[in-house]
């Protein structure tokens, strides 16, 4: 069976790579940017993200779980070992893993027995959501395949960052301390509309007065 493999959603500012600021986001109102999050990563059946208990924690509780799609929130307040399946139809959960590597553990097994024909599809895509302490988790696996960044242009004054600096100008210096660590690229505008299914717009987008652009980006 095709080997799991994961993508990074994140909101970023373009000077830092800030995600994040009392718990919260830095910024409001980017419905149009929470709407292409919510499109992309329903799109298809059985799709997965998986969170960190701060973000679920700052989500309203009338939106959690993420509906249509398999919530996985990672604690270590939680029991130790697989976790359990959720209690519930499709849309329940959150299923509770302590720590991301039982978690895919948990995601490998389910596919094995969906792929058998048991129940509806093996096919799902796997979302990593942050914040800032699982996308670093995420970012040490070698499953962690690809980036689906909303680089915000405008900035904001932030406490959490993400851990990676996507298409930030690099000295030489740094690049020769990067030098062994994997690549990252960015993909053309049609590689990505290809990969999300869906039109990605070429222009900068302005909503509530801040500015961001979609970008994909891969390992290499
Ligand atoms: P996280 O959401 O990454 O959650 C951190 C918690 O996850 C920890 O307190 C711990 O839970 C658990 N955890 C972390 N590492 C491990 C591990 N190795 N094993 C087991 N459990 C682990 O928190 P952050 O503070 O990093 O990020 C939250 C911030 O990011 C918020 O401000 C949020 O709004 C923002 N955010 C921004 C996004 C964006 O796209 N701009 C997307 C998502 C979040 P416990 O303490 O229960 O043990």
């Amino acid at each position: 069976s095709a080997p799991l493999e994961l993508t990074l959603v994140v909101a970023a500012t373009a000077r830092d790579m800030g995600i994040g600021a009392n718990g919260g986001l830095p910024w409001t109102g980017l419905r149009k940017e929470m709407a292409y999050f919510a499109r992309v990563t329903k799109r298809g059946d059985g799709n997965v993200v998986i969170m960190g208990r701060k973000t679920w924690d700052s989500i309203p509780p009338k939106f959690r779980p993420l509906r249509g799609r398999l919530n996985v929130v990672i604690s270590r307040s939680f029991p130790p070992g697989l976790p359990k399946d959720p209690a519930g139809g499709p849309d329940a959960g959150p299923v509770e893993a302590s720590s991301l590597e039982t978690a895919l553990e948990y995601l490998r097994q389910k596919k094995a027995v969906e792929s058998t024909g048991t129940t509806a599809n093996g096919g799902g895509r796997v979302f990593v959501i942050g914040g800032a302490q699982i996308y670093a988790a995420a970012l040490g696996l070698a499953e962690a395949r690809r980036v689906l960044l909303t680089r915000v242009m405008s900035d904001f004054s932030c406490d959490t960052f993400f851990p990676l600096a996507l298409g930030s100008p690099t000295s030489a210096e740094e690049a020769e301390k990067t030098a062994s660590a994997p690549k990252w690229v960015q993909r053309s505008r049609a590689e990505h509309a290809a990969w999300i299914g869906e039109e990605v717009p070429e222009e900068v987008q302005t909503e509530n007065g801040t500015e961001y652009e979609f970008q994909m980006w891969e390992r290499v």
